[in-house]
């Protein structure tokens, strides 16, 4: 026997009277069938209704509802006892229920501006809801986003749907008829009767859900997240009703606490300022490590005649390695230094101050000795730079270098006069 169905007859229906048609049990799982019932049943996105079957000797509690063959299933957990035939009361969950009816009429609201704002041509490519959220998910075509700016416009005409209040009507027509009457609304299933859901002037859908009988009951609605969810779909998530204005809410404490932090009420020039204060103290830090680093580096200066050799293996941070030799070159001009991490394999950075000759390529130097790590550099003759792969190579190619530095040096202090 198919039950009546009381949540199509008045959405509105908390508590209700009617008859058990049937108790089973299955693997455990027992089961009400009721002559006539509120709880809607889990389908088209919409999660099921919880709450509680009462009888003259128990109390069954309903964590799931199923609709099998025109027969809604109350998958109870009974405290006492129930008995076919006998008289009972139901009470559906309202909280909950509610907020299922606002989300579902929300998301047929932002489906309206969607076409509004994004053309006809975009197509669902499906939807579901809990109490917290709706999800859209929009087909727009390939190679397309919805913008944030159309995010906004969306956002805003759904709420004005609100504030207008308008009627949602919905009833049964044939499938012929339906099609007739709205040749642009997609019937995703063959069915004889198709369920209509209208809100005047603003869309139509054919859908089995439970709505609000009013836009003003959605209380406000905020597309609060775009994700990309495959090429030319992009998924909305929407919050309406009570789970809207808690979000609103929440974000505005959040503001007026940040606010107060910052002594100012124009939060977002005062966070762009700390970021760009933050970068330059970053910028900063940098800099006087690379130094402090520098003058660690300058007691293992070599003297060559009047010049300064600086090759050694360091652990500072990669990002530092070049300002550290430039910091000891811009300290000692006289000096060339050649600087050497293992990270995995070698990082290597070469400098030379600006009384160093000309004779002594820093450039040619490192290409030499980076054939060890199996690598490459490049750079001037001031300033070099490169890797390799074989960091275990590193200290030979470093020992290399000091030798060539050397012998350079010594060889252009003979020529000279
Ligand atoms: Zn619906």
């Amino acid at each position: 026997m198919r039950t009546r169905k009381l949540y199509y007859e008045n959405p509105y229906v908390q508590k209700f009277e009617a008859k058990i048609v049937k108790i089973s049990k299955k693997n455990d799982k027992i089961t009400i069938i009721l002559d006539k019932t509120a709880f809607y049943p889990e389908g088209g996105g919409q999660p099921h209704d919880t709450g509680v079957i009462e009888g003259r000797n128990g109390i069954a509690h309903v964590y799931r509802v199923l609709e099998e063959n025109g027969e809604i299933l109350h998958f109870v957990s009974i405290e006492g006892k129930f008995e076919e035939g006998e008289e009972v009361i139901g009470r559906v969950d309202w909280e909950r229920r509610i907020e299922h009816m606002r989300h579902h009429t929300a998301a047929h609201i932002v489906w309206g501006a969607i076409k509004r704002v994004l053309g006809h041509e975009v197509k669902a490519a499906g939807s579901d809801l809990t109490t917290k959220k709706a999800r859209l998910d929009v087909f727009i075509g390939k190679g397309k986003r919805i913008t944030a700016e159309q995010i906004r416009e969306i956002e805003r005409l759904s709420n004005q749907v609100i504030l207008e209040n308008r009627p949602v009507r919905t009833y049964f027509i044939s499938a012929k008829d339906a099609l007739e009457r709205f040749p642009d609304v997609e019937l995703k299933k063959e069915v004889e009767m198709v369920r209509v859901v209208e809100i005047e002037d603003w869309d139509v859908n054919f859908c089995g859900g439970t709505h609000v009988s009013r836009t003003g009951e959605v209380l406000a609605i905020k597309i609060f997240k775009r994700e990309r969810i495959s090429e030319g779909t992009d998924r909305l998530l929407i919050a309406a009703g009570k789970s809207a204005l808690s979000m609103l809410f929440d974000a505005h404490n959040t503001l007026q606490e940040i606010s107060e932090i910052a002594k100012t009420k124009d939060v977002k020039n005062w966070v762009i300022s700390i970021k760009n204060k933050l970068k330059d103290a970053e910028a900063e830090i940098e800099k006087l490590s690379s130094k402090i680093y520098a003058y660690k580096l300058l007691r293992h200066l070599e003297r060559i005649e009047r010049f300064g050799v600086l090759v050694m293996e360091v652990d500072c941070p990669k990002k530092l390695l070049s300002e550290v030799a430039r910091a000891i070159v811009a300290e000692e001009p006289n000096a060339i230094v050649i600087l050497g991490r293992k990270d995995g394999g070698a990082a290597l950075v070469g400098a030379a101050g600006r009384n160093i000759p000309k004779f002594v390529n820093v450039s040619e130097v490192l290409g030499e000795i980076a054939k060890a790590i199996g690598g490459k550099t490049k750079g001037s003759a001031e300033f070099a730079q490169g890797g390799g792969p074989k960091g275990e190579k590193l200290n030979q190619a470093l020992e290399d270098a000091k030798k060539i530095l050397k012998a350079k040096l010594l060889e252009f202090t003979r020529q000279q006069p």
